[in-house]
């Protein structure tokens, strides 16, 4: 694995090898902590043969929270160890005068709509702002034939989706959503989860504890009354719920209720302790 800090670096060094050979370039935008999620990942894009670029990069212009970016946990040698053993092919290290030389406010900024008006867009003002900034600017640098993207971020693959199509990149760059990966209790690998302490694990597990309940309840034609059994069941482990909801999967629209026309999904968000957790499933 070759390991690059400075933009430069890394672009003259996937210059060098698309002047070797075609290269398939697979991308895995990451903010490090790695965990088995970030692992399948790469080892999607490794099944589809690409050269492997994973990035880690904890993004400043994403966090609205500054105690949530000031203790987001950093474990570089140890994702090091765990590339190196994934095989993946690159590993840039940006620090943020790589990423953002002129300064955060320099880089284009891009219009997500009603995304950024719902769910986590509502919760995080200014959040896919920042994604987008980051997204944009490390598929300029790596320019990806495959951006590979987790479920659990259901509704940053969509902001992401749509980045890609006003860049008009979607002839560039297509993008491989790849399923969450959960713990044997149903717990969504997260690297927030490393600040959660053996208690508050077992608490969050309510989280996919609710989400089933809803795909249970599914048939039963009454998503208000899943979602109150929901309600007490989080609030039963400590659980702050953010909101719990029903979408439209492909656009994220909320639902009122059940819609057997549709292709469903349930989104969910809820601190336990100190600690901001997501998940989501399709129903
Ligand atoms: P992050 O480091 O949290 O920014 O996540 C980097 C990428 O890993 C994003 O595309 C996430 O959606 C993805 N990811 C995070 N957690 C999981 C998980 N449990 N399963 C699959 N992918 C994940």
């Amino acid at each position: 694995m070759v390991i690059f800090k400075k933009a430069a670096d890394l672009q003259a060094f996937i210059a060098m090898k698309r002047s070797e050979e075609p290269l398939k370039l697979g991308f895995i935008p990451t903010m490090g902590a790695l965990h088995e999620g970030h692992l399948s990942l790469i080892a999607a894009a490794k099944k589809q043969h690409c050269l492997t670029v994973c990035s880690i990069f904890v993004n400043p212009t994403q966090f609205n929270d500054p105690e949530d970016f000031k203790k987001y946990p950093s474990t570089l040698p140890a994702d090091t160890e765990a590339l190196l053993n994934a095989h993946c092919d690159i590993l840039f290290i940006p620090d943020v005068q790589e990423i953002y030389p002129d300064g955060f406010d320099a880089v284009k900024s891009y219009s997500f709509a009603y995304l950024e008006t719902i769910f986590e867009g509502a919760q995080r003002p200014g959040h896919f702002q920042g994604v987008g900034k980051v997204v944009a600017r490390l598929l300029e640098l790596v320019q990806p034939q495959y951006l590979f993207l987790g479920q659990k971020d259901a509704q940053q693959c969509l902001v992401i989706k749509a980045l890609i199509k006003q860049m008009n990149w979607e002839h560039k760059t297509a993008v491989v959503i790849v399923p969450t990966v959960r713990n044997e209790q149903g717990l969504a690998l997260s690297s927030r989860n490393l600040r959660l302490s053996e208690a508050e694990q077992k608490q969050a597990l309510a989280l996919y504890q609710s989400l089933q309940l809803i795909k249970a309840a599914k048939s039963n034609n009454n998503f208000e009354h899943a979602k109150q059994a929901c309600i007490a069941l989080l609030q039963q482990n400590n659980c702050e719920l953010e909101y719990l909801a029903l979408a439209d999967a492909a656009s994220l629209q909320p639902l009122s209720d059940f819609d057997r026309q549709k292709e469903m999904m349930v989104v969910i968000a809820a601190r336990v302790g100190a600690v901001r957790l997501i998940d989501n499933l399709y129903i």
